[in-house]
């Protein structure tokens, strides 16, 4: 089998650490598999990277910022190589350039565009371990690129896709996916197996424990994934096109994110094309809005607010603020201190009362709701940021207490 294994910060944050995932790949490659293997910087390196950069520089340019953060995943490879030649195995570290993985040019958050499978499948037909260092790419121009924060489990699957691998195995420091953050919700349980657009949804909603676009991608090439534990060895979470329902589960899964900033436009004249204006401005700038609610406001005027991510917080207000002539409204304010609380499932399009148990749910807790959005498959609520983790509470237990 041609198996891709890929390890997290924490699992190869020192030597010890290192030496025990050494022992992971070794077993794979010796059970007869062909082994690639994609690592993560160790422990905090990228965060002490980024801050690092800030000291010196904080209005540092997104090349240079690249070209820094991608140093980290590169001395993983090295390490674990290292640690690997140490047993007596045949490896072999690569960096993206090594390996032709080619990326657009969007630094800080670039995506893969192709992967040359040359010198991947040279190295493993030598019986090689082949060991990549994650999160990075290389542009058009032949510049540093990374795929953004988390972005090495998308280095994974990308690999896994192009090499048409057997499975793609994200190995972390806990045991699978889970009902919510197992480290800050108790009674969170592992699920043995969840859809690609529960999973889609739960990343985008905040669960960190896959990068978003790591299960896009997995399920446009149907790639066989698995997330599990680097510290105990039993199955984890398999995430694939359909699954088995379990009867009593409402929903899959809670998520939190706290990355979330409203800004609210008031006064806006009630006409047409006004909203259209505000939104093309966005555009035009590469911010992505998430949820907008236009409400009546005073003397036939709209107010409009919206949320995007706290990174783009600024640059909306900026870009907003600098349109207010051609807009025509009053005022514009911002609230960082919100967070955005969702539930997913698949099966609540078809099982009515699951909004109405959500906010319940919060009601009980006596948390006020800002706004609401929902999807098919999803219901999420912006409330005041210092109530983020007593709301999963609540509505963890509301959803699974038995
Ligand atoms: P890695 O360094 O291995 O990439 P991450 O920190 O990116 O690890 O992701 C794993 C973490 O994701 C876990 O330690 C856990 O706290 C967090 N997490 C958030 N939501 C979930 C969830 N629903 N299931 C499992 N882990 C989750
Ligand atoms: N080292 C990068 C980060 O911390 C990429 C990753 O861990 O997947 O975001
Ligand atoms: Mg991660």
């Amino acid at each position: 089998m041609l198996i891709v294994q890929k390890f997290g910060g924490s699992s190869v944050a020192d030597a010890a650490k290192i030496e025990r995932v050494a022992r992971i790949i070794a077993e794979t490659y010796r059970d007869g598999n062909e082994v690639v293997v994609v690592l993560s910087a160790q422990g905090d390196t990228t965060d002490d990277l980024l801050a690092k950069a800030a000291e010196i520089n904080p209005d540092a340019s997104k090349r240079e910022l690249d070209m820094l953060l991608s140093t980290g995943e590169q001395i993983s490879i090295a390490l674990m190589a290292m640690a690997l030649e140490k047993m007596g195995l045949p490896v072999v570290s690569l960096t993206a350039w090594q390996i032709g993985l080619k990326t657009d040019c969007e630094h800080t958050k670039a995506r893969i565009r192709r992967i040359s499978t040359e010198r991947l499948r040279r190295e493993l037909d030598k019986r090689r371990i082949v060991l990549v260092a994650g999160f990075q790419g290389i542009d058009q121009f032949d510049d540093v690129t990374t795929l953004g924060r988390g972005g090495s489990d998308t280095t994974a699957v990308a690999i896994a896709a192009v090499l048409h691998a057997d499975k793609c195995q994200i190995y972390t420091d806990v045991e699978g996916v889970y009902t919510a953050d197992p480290r800050k919700v108790d009674g969170a349980r592992k699920l043995d197996e969840i859809t690609f657009d529960e999973m889609l949804e739960l990343a985008s909603l905040g669960a960190q424990v896959l990068h978003n676009r790591s299960v896009e991608m997995a399920k446009r090439y149907s790639v066989n994934l698995e997330v599990l534990s680097s510290y105990v060895k039993k199955p984890g979470t398999i995430v694939k096109e359909v699954v088995k329902q379990v009867e009593q589960m409402k929903i899959s899964g809670i998520a939190k994110d706290c990355n979330v900033t409203r800004i609210a436009i008031v006064g806006i004249p009630d006409e047409p094309g006004k909203a259209f204006k505000v939104f093309m401005v966005l555009a035009k700038a590469k911010i992505n809005v998430d949820i907008i609610l236009q409400s009546v406001g005073k003397d036939h005027t709209n107010d409009i607010s919206f949320t995007v991510a706290s990174s783009d917080s600024q640059a909306a207000y900026d870009v907003i603020s600098e349109y207010k002539d051609v807009i025509g409204f009053e005022s514009i304010s911002m609230d960082e201190d919100i967070a955005k609380v969702s539930i997913v499932g698949a099966g609540m399009i078809s099982c009515p009362g699951i909004a109405a148990m959500m906010f319940e749910a919060l009601s009980n807790a006596e948390i006020n709701i800002k706004m609401i959005s929902t999807s098919e498959i999803k219901v999420s609520v912006l409330i005041e940021e210092r109530l983020a983790d007593t709301a999963v509470q609540a509505i963890h237990k509301k959803f699974f207490s038995n």
